[in-house]
């Protein structure tokens, strides 16, 4: 009865009503017409009071229940009459009852049947959910593997459906945490699992083992409201069920009917699936690795996985026999002990040869295991030939390697690394007859303290260098076993671990004390060099072919006014003048490997713009190709020489103009005496009063030729009488004959010796000084003079010609005084050689005159002709080409 009032006063929701309702009525009282006469029973207090002053019963009625009373109540009675009446509390009140004629009127006995009503509501939402939940299952159940998330997703449409939510989701846990399966139609607010997953793993532990019954949570999750229902089996949480949108709460027991129903299904198939991709990774792995089982039920034959049976070409089962005669000779006793063995409970653990019918193919190796278990035995076959094949290979590798670590010359060493420090652990044989330290001794534990005391910083660097960069070499002293030193070369690497950590070092010592001692020979013998090239007063200095300097000593710097260390900035070209720098470069031009050698005097402007001369001797350096690489050269100053050689020939030029002054005395005397002559000539005209125009201009005329003749002479012997230009002109040769024609002639003549001048027809140029070359004429033609005038010879004379050969031209001087004595013609060109009286002859002529040819590239030669000495003047040719 209190949960009937407790109901009415609106707590119907709070608890399931599992037991029956007690009907404790209502009385309605009517007449005939079925107007209500009065109510009673606990029933009347929850009616709505119809307005009407006398309400019939259909007043207190909702209007469907109007139908259940047709007529008057006379007409209701003898059956059950469903009643629903309004209430004060607005929701209607389920009733049934019968009519009871009365001595007055009629009663109408009702009953509450509200709960009667609910319950069936619910057995028939009860019937639904377990058609669902029936569905569900079947459906999960039944559809194939790759439908089975779509199917999941229909099925959570369905629920979504059912429970008027807008959308469902399943989440299943994996390695990573909880992950979506599955999920309905309709909007969520994340595209993937990612936000959800912090806010899952945050849910109190106690949520993920509490009872399935009551475990339902209202969460927001990105602003959506979620409902979350979690699926338990045992004490984990295995799914969540995530409700979006949705009204109200589903009933717990429902939704554990309808959760299992989905979810036992679909974990299992889930379980299933993952087994068998297991299993098939694990079908897929033996094959790749050439694995399977055996069994042997200890006696009879052996049972082969198929697979592996196959890949053995042996049938599934197999007597002991034929799998003996499977294997390869050499193992077969030992297989069959180990059968006996593993018959006795002993554990199989060999491996084997397969018998191959070529004997020259590699053998298939097999790792038999095995136990017994009760009455049978069992294990696999595991195809390890490629294991096999790598260990033969380390094998032979590693015997080349011990071989080749034996024969090395150079000392192979191991050091390992640890706490830090270096230690000793190998070292190869050839330690023995290098160092001579014995095995095990403190030096080869630790070779650090046999290091020269001059080297151990170079040592300790070594193995700084060594663990900071992982390699190094050095060079460093270590002390043998009788106490003396070799130079070692150390070559080492640090070999590291996965993790980068320092393991070992493994490196070479290398006896070079032969090859360190001749190269400090070398250097030693480089840096006597040094100080010779240094120290030498001679110029010595190494140049490109374009004249670059690549090295020159302290008298090089010093005459080029500069450091040593400037010079090979500088190029040797810059001090000479173009033509001469051309020449230098020809010159070059013209060594070959066969002929390297040159040597000449080379004149340069120096800083401060004096002339200097150097003998210099050149060799030139040339690669494989015969391609002028570089030229070394030794040079003298000679310049003091030079200058020497110009006093003396201008001293010579001076002592043959004092020679040539009588007879330039007689030259300049000549025109003076024809103008005194004219002048004369013209006053005795003018005081006799005869002079008429024409006669004073035909006097003046021949005055203005003789001044012009005497000035002519004036200014040759001027230019004659200076010194002579520092660089080499071309001029006609012929007009150096011609200077010293102009400066002898008048003289000879007066003598009586004739002059014959052979004018030629062509004057080819050559290189050289014309006041030089006029010297080396006049020197000639002077002797010949001297030699006629003292010989006294009829018709003596004196010969000038040119000749043109290829290449070069020849000046000929001749006279007819008799020759030259044959005895003297060796000693001619010898200095200060004279036949002459003291105080006459000077003995310089020929020598200078012999020099000035010779440097004009020429030469000066004598012969003795039939009527006289002949003197040739050789020359070169001249050409710009
Ligand atoms: P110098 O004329 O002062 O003696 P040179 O060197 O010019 O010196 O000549 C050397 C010598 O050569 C002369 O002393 C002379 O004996 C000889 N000699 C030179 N030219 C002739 C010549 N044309 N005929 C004969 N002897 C000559």
């Amino acid at each position: 009865m209190s949960g009937l009032f407790d109901r009415w006063r609106g707590s119907h929701a709070a608890e399931p009503a599992t037991e029956l309702p007690q009907s404790v009525g209502l009385q309605v009282w009517l007449d005939d017409q079925g107007q209500v006469l009065r109510l009673s029973g606990p029933l009347r207090t929850v009616l709505a009071v119809p307005s009407q002053a006398r309400p019939r019963v259909h007043d207190y009625l909702y209007r469907h229940s109007w139908l259940v009373l047709e007529g008057v109540p006379a007409d209701w009675q003898g059956q059950a009459l469903d009643l629903d009446f309004h209430t004060v509390h607005g929701q209607a009140l389920h009733t049934r009852g019968w009519l009871q004629r009365q001595a007055v009127g009629w009663l109408l006995q009702l009953f509450d049947i509200g709960d009667l009503l609910r319950q069936g509501d619910r057995q028939a939402q009860w019937l639904t959910v377990r058609q669902l939940a029936a569905d569900m299952g079947q459906a999960v159940r039944g559809c194939s593997e790759e439908w089975l998330a779509q199917t999941t997703a229909e099925q959570l449409q369905g629920l979504a459906e059912h429970w008027h939510a807008g959308s469902v989701r399943l989440l299943l846990a994996d390695e990573s945490g909880w992950r979506s399966y599955a999920c309905s139609e309709g909007d969520w607010p994340w595209a993937d699992d990612e936000r959800l997953q912090p806010w899952l793993q945050a849910l109190p532990p106690r949520f993920h083992q509490v009872q399935p019954d009551s475990a339902q949570w209202r969460a927001s999750c990105a602003g959506l409201p979620l409902l979350l229902l979690p699926y338990s089996h045992g004490h984990a949480t295995q799914a969540w069920l995530l409700f979006a949108g949705a009204r109200l709460p589903p009933a717990p027991e429902a939704a554990q009917a309808l959760l299992q129903a989905l979810l036992e299904p679909l974990l299992a198939r889930l379980r299933q699936y993952q087994l068998q991709q297991r299993s098939r990774h694990l079908d897929e792995l033996q094959q790749q690795l050439g694995a399977g089982w055996w069994e042997w039920p200890v006696q009879g034959p052996l049972h082969f996985d198929p697979a592996l049976a196959a890949s053995l070409g042996l049938p599934c089962e197999v007597s002991i026999e034929q799998w003996l005669s499977r294997l390869h000779p050499a193992d077969r006793e030992a297989a069959h002990m180990a059968l006996e063995q593993l018959r006795d409970g002993v554990a199989l653990s060999l491996s084997l040869r397969l018998h191959e019918a070529d004997s020259v193919a590699t053998p298939r190796w097999l790792h038999w295991v095995g136990q017994r278990h009760g009455r049978q035995a069992r294990g696999f076959l595991l195809d390890i030939s490629a294991l096999k094949a790598q260990e033969l290979q380390a094998g032979a590798a590693r015997a080349r390697l011990e071989n080749l670590i034996a024969s090395s010359p150079a000392v192979i060493y191991i050091q390992r690394y640890a706490d830090g420090a270096l230690h000793s652990e190998f070292f190869s044989a050839s330690l023995a007859p290098m160092l001579g330290w014995p095995k095990d001794s403190e030096l080869s534990r630790q070779p650090g303290q046999a290091v020269h005391p001059d080297d151990r910083l170079i040592w300790l660097e070594r193995t700084r260098t060594l663990l900071r960069e992982g390699q190094v070499r050095s060079r460093y002293r270590l002390r043998d076993h009788l106490g003396g030193y070799h130079w070692v070369l150390d070559e080492a690497r640090l070999l590291r671990d996965d993790l980068g950590q320092p393991v070992e070092v493994v490196g070479l010592w290398l006896d070079v004390s032969e090859a360190t001692e001749a190269a400090e020979r070398v250097r030693q013998s480089e840096e006597r060099y040094r100080v010779l090239v240094e120290d030498s007063p001679a110029m010595i200095c190494r140049y490109t072919p374009d004249l670059q300097l690549l090295f020159g000593n302290r008298p090089l710097a010093e005459q080029l006014e500069c450091a040593p260390e400037q010079l090979i900035e500088m190029n040797l070209g810059q001090w000479m003048s173009d033509s001469q720098r051309l020449a230098f470069v020809q010159r070059l031009a013209a060594l070959t490997p066969q002929q390297p050698l040159s040597s000449a005097e080379v004149c340069l402007q120096l800083p401060g713009r004096r002339h200097a001369w150097w003998v210099w001797a050149e060799r030139g350096l040339f690669d494989e190709h015969g391609q002028l690489l570089e030229v070394q050269a030794v040079g003298r100053d000679n310049t003091q020489v030079r200058h020497s050689q110009q006093q003396l020939l201008q001293g010579a030029k001076m002592a043959t103009l004092g020679e040539l002054a009588t007879g330039l005395v007689h030259e300049i005397n000549q025109p003076l005496n024809v103008m005194r002559l004219a002048v004369a000539n013209t006053l005795k005209r003018l005081q006799s009063g005869e002079a008429d125009i024409e006669y004073l201009t035909g006097k003046l005329q021949r005055i203005d030729a003789q001044v012009e003749r005497t000035a002519r002479l004036v200014e040759h012997l001027r230019t004659y009488g200076r010194r002579s230009e520092v660089e080499r002109q071309a001029f006609a040769a012929w007009v150096a004959v011609d200077g010293a024609v102009a400066l002898l002639a008048e003289g000879l003549r007066g003598k009586g010796l004739a002059l014959q001048i052979e004018e030629p027809d062509l004057c080819p140029e050559v290189l050289g000084h014309e006041d030089q070359l006029e010297q080396v004429l006049i020197n000639l033609m002077v002797n010949a003079r001297d030699a006629l005038l003292e010989r006294q010879v009829a018709n003596p004379r004196i010969r000038v010609t040119q000749h043109i050969e290829p290449g070069q031209l020849c000046l000929l001087v001749e006279d007819n005084a008799g020759g030259i004595d044959p005895r003297l013609l060796e000693r001619l060109f010898e200095p200060f050689f004279t036949t002459k009286p003291a105080g006459v002859g000077t003995g310089l002529g020929l020598s200078v005159s012999h020099a000035i040819v010779e440097a004009m590239g020429g030469r000066l030669e004598v012969v003795n002709g039939t009527e006289g000495a002949c003197f040739r003047v050789l020359l070169p040719v001249y050409s710009t080409n």
